[in-house]
């Protein structure tokens, strides 16, 4: 059961190599910045705090989903759709991506969103996709696993109509595997900066429970890498995330012929910081964001990255993190949703 198969680490010349086989299409402006944060890392508790900035990854906003979606598409491509049928919450960061992605390609996106905290509200994600010129459809569900059968029904509508619908199936392990390849270029990416700085990093804190840890969790240890990865969960799952997490890293290195197990025990995931529930604004998570921004004039968002930092900030205070240790925050995006919360964070 744990015995790690862990084959000699690969140099980044090689990964890289590895990588450049699936094939993939440029939606994300790359290399996103590392910047030192150091007035947010001595408020945390003096640590070396270095921030990569996801959320500028350029696409209608940016964000994590944007190096995933890469991957994604290039499969879109492949198979010839015209339409790609997607769905999740309202206020959703990944089908909003979705929607951009396939405008950069010249296709069109259908969604089906659930009502989620923030309900049909015209800001944020649900303005953009109508920007976009998504066909949006809101249904008033609330759990994930009811939106499959929606999104079949859809993509019948579609082929009715006589288009060739793509339908982005969120639970797929072959859909979030292909998607994690996107932050093992973003664990390559992080490791050349850091290098080039003279840097390495003890820790790396990420808001996420699937394909972003996944990816960084797998580039990183096919690295030879001993940075410990820690996500910090937006969303409170029935199973704890480790075993699933692992699973899509081991699908992911299936995908890029890499000798490298992931076992649920190599996996940090914290589930203590989702606060009352996902997309709602804790007492933690709120101040997270204030600190980030007034002491580095840093924005995070509601959901997913005050969450995260909160995390970090707790997992300082417990001693998890020490003084002087060099800690990279990923910042993996969701801005836009930041203006449906105003009254959650300024009451
Ligand atoms: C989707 C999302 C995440 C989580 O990413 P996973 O790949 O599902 O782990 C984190 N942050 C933001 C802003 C997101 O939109």
């Amino acid at each position: 059961m744990n015995d790690t198969t862990l084959g000699a680490p690969l140099s980044r010349a090689v990964l890289a190599e590895r990588l450049a086989t699936v094939p993939r299409v440029p939606l994300a402006a790359t290399p996103t910045p590392l910047e030192y944060c150091p007035r947010l890392g001595e408020a945390i508790g003096g640590i070396e705090l270095y921030v990569k900035r996801d959320d500028l990854t350029g696409l209608a906003f940016g964000g994590n989903k944007t190096r995933q979606l890469e991957y994604l598409f290039a499969d879109v491509l492949a198979q010839g759709a015209d339409v790609v049928v997607a769905g999740a919450y309202t206020q959703s960061n990944w089908c909003r991506q979705i929607a951009a992605a396939a405008r950069r390609l010249g296709l069109d996106a259908s969604l089906v969103l659930m009502h989620g905290e923030k309900g049909p509200l015209r800001q944020g994600n649900l303005l953009l996709d109508e920007l976009l010129g998504a066909e949006v459809e809101v249904v008033a569900l609330t759990e994930m696993a009811e939106l499959s059968p929606l999104l079949a029904a859809r993509a019948e509508v579609l082929r009715a109509r006589g288009r060739h619908p793509y339908v982005v199936d969120p639970g797929a392990l072959a859909t979030l595997a292909r998607s994690a390849l996107g932050y093992v270029g973003a664990a390559l990416e992080l490791d050349e900066q850091l290098e080039a700085r003279g840097l390495s990093a003890d820790h790396l804190y990420l808001s996420g429970a699937n394909m972003t840890p996944a990816g960084l969790a797998l580039g990183l240890r096919a690295l030879g890498r001993s940075t410990r990865v820690v996500g910090i969960t937006p969303i409170r799952w029935p199973e704890p995330r480790s075993v699933d997490i692992a699973r899509i890293a081991s699908a992911t290195a299936d995908l890029l012929g890499l000798d490298v197990v992931l076992d649920p025990q190599d996996i940090c995931n914290d589930e203590d910081y989702v606060g009352e529930r996902y997309g709602v604004v804790s007492e933690a998570s709120r101040a997270a964001l204030l600190l980030a921004a007034r002491s580095e004039g840093l924005i995070l968002d509601p959901v997913y990255t005050s969450k995260a930092l909160a995390g970090l900030i707790g997992h300082v205070e417990r001693g998890l993190v020490q003084r002087g240790e060099c800690v990279v925050f990923v910042h993996t995006g969701g801005l836009p949703a930041l203006f449906a919360y105003a009254e959650d964070l300024l009451g």
